[in-house]
């Protein structure tokens, strides 16, 4: 059983269109079967390749027997939000949202989002003082901006993100 059913409430401001900014989650077991599952190989980026070098680079490696992939959600209606990765610890599988597997989204910023979900890996989620969850804390946040491109990609997803909203 997956303990980490909370999505992710991303407390940043909400770009254009006040979509709420969903760019992530830790998906529950059952949000399996309705996505499309490719491999990790793209037609622009290779998640392993990516996986592999920020492992070496960030982690000491120490991110083992991880399968990383290209995933789809399947949805037929215009999207207010948006996944652009996942990690299921049970599972240690990371998905990332094949939406950003094209040609105007820069390498930095795809390499950001998996390194965002290698860090959920690494650094544990911490409760405030009602027991509640609380992923994104001060601890993660703060060494997520050790990310070598931080500045530019969430820049670049603030200029960006209306364009997968569509
Ligand atoms: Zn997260």
């Amino acid at each position: 059983m997956n303990k980490r059913k909370t999505p992710h409430p991303k407390k940043r401001k909400p770009v254009a269109k006040q979509a709420p900014r969903k760019r992530h989650s830790l998906a529950p077991r059952g949000a399996v079967q309705t996505q499309f599952e490719f491999g990790s190989d793209g037609v622009y980026y290779d998640l392993q390749a990516i996986f592999d070098r920020l492992n070496k680079r960030y982690f000491r490696n120490r991110l083992r027997h991880y399968t990383i992939k290209w995933a789809r959600k399947r949805s037929r209606k215009p999207a207010r939000y948006i996944v652009f990765g996942c990690i299921q610890e049970e599972d240690r599988e990371i998905r990332i949202n094949r939406l950003l597997d094209r040609d105007f989204v820069p390498w930095w910023y795809v390499e950001y989002v998996v390194f965002h979900e290698m860090l959920h890996a690494i650094v544990p989620d911490e409760f405030d003082g009602s027991g509640r969850r609380r992923i994104h804390h001060e601890r993660f946040l703060a060494r997520e901006r050790r990310y070598r491109n931080f500045k530019a990609a969430t820049a670049w997803e603030t200029e960006n993100l209306g364009r997968f909203l569509r």
